[in-house]
């Protein structure tokens, strides 16, 4: 059998840091156990274009790895090459980089490792608030120029306490940021979400469910996106979604990029309409040296906290996430049920709610 595996290339981070499990080089701890079973596995970051050793490789692969973190992108019509494929497994959280429509088409399996990084992630969403609210950028870009400037960069200082701040989608992730948000003292915390909290979960946090998108967007001081792409939230924040929250608000996604419209940002924040932007994803990935959202700024010069995407990834995550995997592809050969929390599609239909609201 033929495991492909896609990953993005650690160079001499790997070698040095040998815990890099999602590279290339350290192939997520699992290669030795395939081979070593007798399955051949390939093992690559050349991931883009017909000639790539992704699209060369997926032809006769029986299951797919691949980490949203340097997605191997299986739109239909790399599938329709994939004769033999039954399972993708996302090592990581996140499987829009599989066209899934097209894969219940074939009823192919797409499987994640749900949970293995979504503490990593609330941990990053945090940050990158405080990064914003605080304006923290800048006044280190300033110590590293060898300036002083207090002014400059206290004028777009802020605290969280007494924000409202709000959460798109409160799964496993946004939960995780209110749950870490109540010690800050915000003035409230509100989510929206089209599936409802287990009642002891919604009891457990200090947050309130607001019924419509719109209600979040027009009460929030700080908005974080926390749902998965999918038909239903591609290019949800758009111009008129931006025209709708407050002047001055700050907006992190560590989501997917595409939920966000590129230009609708890019615009939102140069003219202040957005105080701040940040995360870890993009509209593609690897972003390219011109996208716009590198060199994006609100009139002061600040409001940018954009990072490759590397919020999921951390050593731990890292380390969770190639059990999981190595746990759901051994559950795939020797025939056992896999953790239903895992299965994204499966058998030509949707097993996880998370992915749009269906019939
Ligand atoms: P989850 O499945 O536990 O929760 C997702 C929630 O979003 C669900 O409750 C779902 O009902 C909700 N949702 C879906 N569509 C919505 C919509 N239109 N409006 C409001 N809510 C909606 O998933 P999770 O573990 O919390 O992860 C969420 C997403 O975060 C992932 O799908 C992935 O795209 C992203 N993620 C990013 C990283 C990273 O490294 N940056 C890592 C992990 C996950």
């Amino acid at each position: 059998m033929k495991v492909l595996i896609v990953l993005y290339s650690g160079g001499q981070a790997a070698k040095e840091q040998p815990r890099l499990l999602g590279t290339t080089e350290n192939k997520l701890g699992i290669y030795d156990w395939l081979v070593k079973a007798g399955h051949e596995v390939v093992v690559t970051d050349d991931k883009e274009g017909p000639n790539s050793a992704f699209q060369k490789n997926i032809v006769d692969a029986e299951i797919l790895v691949t980490t949203p973190f340097h997605p191997g992108y299986l739109t239909k019509e790399v599938m329709d090459k994939a004769k033999n494929l039954k399972l993708c497994v996302t090592a990581g959280v996140g499987s829009d980089h599989i066209d899934l429509n097209a894969a219940n088409a074939r009823k192919i399996t797409v499987a994640e490792v749900s949970g293995s990084n979504v503490v990593s992630v609330a941990e990053h969403v945090i940050m990158t608030m405080l990064v914003l609210v605080r304006n923290f950028v800048p006044a280190h870009e300033q110590i590293i120029a060898h300036k002083w400037n207090v002014a400059q960069v206290a004028r777009d200082a802020y605290d969280l306490e007494g924000k409202v701040i709000g959460t798109i989608g409160c799964g496993r992730i946004g939960y995780r940021v209110l749950q870490r948000l109540e010690a800050f003292n915000p003035k409230e915390l509100l989510w929206f979400d089209y599936t409802d909290l287990p009642a002891d979960a919604a009891k457990a946090i200090n947050a309130r469910r607001v019924a419509t998108l719109d209600e979040l967007l027009s009460s929030c001081d700080v908005i974080t996106v926390n749902c998965p792409l999918h038909e239903g939230t591609r290019g949800l924040i758009n111009k008129a979604a931006i025209a709708k929250m407050k002047k001055g608000v700050w907006l992190i996604n560590t989501a997917r990029g595409a939920i966000c419209d590129r230009m609708a940002v890019v615009e939102a924040l140069e003219s202040g309409h957005l105080a701040g932007y940040g995360g870890d994803v993009w509209d593609v990935q690897p972003a390219p040296a011109d996208h716009p959202w590198r060199d994006m700024r609100a009139p002061n010069g600040n409001g940018n906290a954009m990072v490759a995407h590397y919020s999921g990834t951390t050593i731990d995550a890292q380390e969770r996430y190639a059990n999981g995997t190595k746990e759901i592809i051994d559950n795939y050969l020797q025939g056992k049920p896999q953790n239903p929390a895992n299965i994204i599609v499966e058998n030509g239909d949707y097993a996880s709610k998370a992915y749009g609201q269906r019939k």
